[in-house]
């Protein structure tokens, strides 16, 4: 079975526990007003790879990973290789499973119980502009964490749903050739910050909540 994406990365801090695997899925058929990851929305076959192959890929890396994040796009628009994913990380990570969806947690709760059943984190919901954004690891406020597992429940406070966001925000930031992505959730506003302060130096940019993330001297 394969499975489109978007990136992957090794190590990401801002997303979870400890130093974590991230995995980014390719293609959201939600389309949430103001999102700020629009370069995934396009499902793309061409950026489509066996999950076995992918395991392999991201085996040394799981081995000292604490554990894994999955985003997007909207990873459930792939369910069955979603679950395929979670059940191969399982066999070389011991760490929590988290993933970022963008559907509300009943339907993700009713409909795909089986991937549910086997991941730690699951932070759900649409991100709505409006909503306000107080809460940690959350986009807007609507947005909801779940722990499943005690693994998880070890790990992240039991308030964690209610949690607020920490004074100071991280963002990681990787620079890869021209191009400069950051894993993380951003202040509300910092996107048109960032282009109005490279535009201000003198680069020109376009950020991944217009469309392509591309920044050129
Ligand atoms: S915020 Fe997430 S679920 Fe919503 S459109 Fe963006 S990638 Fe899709």
């Amino acid at each position: 079975m394969k499975i489109a994406l978007n990136k992957v990365h090794f190590p990401i801090t801002t997303l979870g526990h400890g130093r974590r695997v991230g995995i980014w899925t390719q293609g959201c058929s939600i389309h949430c007003p103001g999102c700020i990851s629009r370069d995934t929305w396009e499902p793309d076959d061409a950026r489509a790879v066996e999950v076995g192959a992918l395991i392999e890929l991201l085996a040394p890396w799981l081995a000292e990973a604490d554990g894994v994040t999955i985003s997007g796009g909207e990873p459930f628009d792939q369910a069955p290789a979603l679950g395929e994913l979670v059940a191969g990380l399982r066999r070389h990570n011991a760490g929590d499973v988290l993933v970022f969806s963008g559907h509300p947690h009943q339907k993700l709760f009713a409909e795909h119980a089986a991937v549910t059943a086997q991941i730690d984190v699951l932070i759900s919901e649409p991100f709505e502009a409006g909503a306000g954004q107080t809460l940690t690891l959350r986009g807007s406020d609507n947005q909801r964490i779940f722990l499943l597992s005690d693994l998880a429940r070890s790990r992240y406070p039991a308030d964690m749903d209610q949690s607020p966001w920490p004074t100071k925000r991280r963002l990681d930031v990787v620079l890869e050739g021209d191009a400069l992505w950051m894993a993380g959730i951003p202040h509300p506003g910092e996107m048109a910050r960032l282009r109005q302060e490279l535009a201000r130096r003198g680069f020109g940019c376009q950020t991944s909540d217009q469309r392509e993330p591309v920044v050129r001297a």
